[in-house]
């Protein structure tokens, strides 16, 4: 049975504005008693209301979503979902089942409601391609109460730069909205209030650093576990290997998913990989290219003392770079090609849809 539903608000590292990172989880189960949260939110309430339309067409679900035309911007206008998307995985087109429309409601009607049903944010750091939408969206935060959870250097930098009431209007002071903001500590796990059965622990991690002052640039991988089946799923913001930072930042979380989460029950890491191997070291900017992100899925492989047997690994975050063929194509190969020559074991490799969920 499926732990579950990993639901791809956006996915783009940028440039393009739009569809920037945002991910929607929750587990299978009750339609109407359906409660999500919400990695990251470059993408949020446009979003659903367009993946409600997307299952709501007049395409029908039951005949899959293999061959749906994706987007794309090169060498091609589209490419088959399956180009991007490893055979075996689950995946499905909008929100999956449950997230059908009721009867007379409006897409609008709709996506409000399971906006509603979202009542913890967890941001992996305050980059704008991760908050954006999140800040568009707040007014409507008024009908439903909302936590904003993140790392004190995440929640700092919101109400201090964002919600300010100079780039926003400062919201947490506003009595009439529930919208409030509070800090997690690294490597402490914190008991999901809306899904009671999820504990979910930040662990740090590092993302370059700042331009001015190269102060070093935070970010954060949330692990999430499911009490009752020991399940997990792991979401990850942008960020670097330890062989660029020169930290054991990441060797740290990759110990702490061995000693926390049986190979077995860690049904899936979502993670960026935002540049193609062709990029240098110094152009990197606090993020993966494949040498390195493999790299660092050996190292968690070393950590388990193990191959990566039935992992998924969804990659997000990818730059849409000048070229010819899409660089989302040419990052799975590169991947693909890197974790075979390196016996990572037998892992899923995927790329992150917008507009699609994963069935975990
Ligand atoms: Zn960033
Ligand atoms: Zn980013």
């Amino acid at each position: 049975m499926a732990s579950f539903e990993v639901s791809i608000l956006g996915a783009s590292g940028g440039p393009l504005d739009g569809g920037n990172q945002g991910v929607l989880i929750s587990t299978p189960g009750n339609p109407l008693n359906k409660k999500y949260i919400c990695v990251d939110a470059g993408s949020g309430l446009r979003q659903i209301a367009s993946m409600i339309v997307s299952q709501n067409g007049n395409v029908s679900m039951g005949e899959g979503c293999r061959s749906d035309p994706i987007e794309s911007f090169y060498e091609r206008l589209e490419e088959p979902l399956h180009s991007f998307v490893d055979s075996r995985s689950e995946i499905v087109r909008g929100l999956g089942p449950d997230a059908m429309l009721e009867s007379n409601e409006t897409v609008m009607n709709g996506a409000l409601r399971i906006f509603s049903n979202m009542n913890e944010y967890y941001i992996t750091h305050p980059h704008l391609d991760h908050i954006a939408a999140l800040v568009i969206n707040s007014p409507a935060c008024l009908a439903t109460e909302k936590v904003l959870w993140g790392l004190r250097t995440t929640t700092e930098a919101l109400r201090k730069h964002v919600f300010n009431d100079i780039l926003w209007p400062n919201l947490f002071a506003q009595n009439k909205m529930s919208l409030e903001l509070h800090t997690l500590d690294d490597y402490q796990s914190h008991k999901v209030k809306s899904i009671p059965n999820w504990i979910i622990t930040p662990l740090r991690v590092s993302h370059g650093t700042t331009v001015e002052t190269q102060l070093p640039c935070l970010s954060t991988i949330y692990l999430i576990q499911d009490k009752i089946t020991n399940n997990a799923v792991a979401i990850c913001g942008d960020l670097e290997s330890d062989v660029i930072s020169r930290k054991r930042w990441l060797a740290n979380a990759w110990k702490h998913f061995s000693a926390t989460v049986p190979l077995e029950r860690l049904k899936c890491i979502l993670i960026e990989c935002s540049c193609s191997n062709a990029t240098r070291d110094e152009h990197l900017y606090g993020h993966l290219s494949p040498n390195y992100l493999i790299h660092e899925l050996k190292q968690l492989s070393r950590a388990y003392g193990k191959p990566l047997d039935g992992l998924q690994v969804i990659i997000m975050h990818v730059k849409m770079s000048v070229g010819m063929r899409d660089p989302r194509l040419v990052i799975l190969q590169e991947i693909r090609e890197l974790a075979a020559a390196q016996e990572l074991g037998d892992v899923r490799f995927s790329i992150a849809l917008q507009g699609y969920t994963f069935v975990l």
